[in-house]
């Protein structure tokens, strides 16, 4: 199975109803969690299934690609 590039949560809290939902279907470790109560935005998540973004029900989860993608050889692309 190929690794996800990590990605980085963005959370408009304007919007944000603290449903909890991002948090109750996010499949990270235990923690995963900003002092919202709403899924880190602070750390980088490696799974990047994007459950999140897609179970919240005013659609303000966002998120950019970080980190950079190593290649088979096993060295950067720098
Ligand atoms: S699912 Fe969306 S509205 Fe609910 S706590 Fe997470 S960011 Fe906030």
């Amino acid at each position: 199975m190929s690794k996800q590039q990590p990605v980085l949560f963005h959370i408009g809290w304007n919007a944000c109803i603290n449903c909890g939902a991002c948090v109750a279907i996010c499949p990270q470790e235990a923690g995963f969690v900003s002092p919202f109560d709403t899924i880190a935005v602070d750390r980088p998540c490696d799974i990047a299934c994007l459950l999140c973004e897609q179970i919240c029900p005013v659609d303000t989860i966002t998120h950019e690609r970080v980190g950079i993608p190593v290649a088979s050889n096993g060295v950067n692309g720098q």
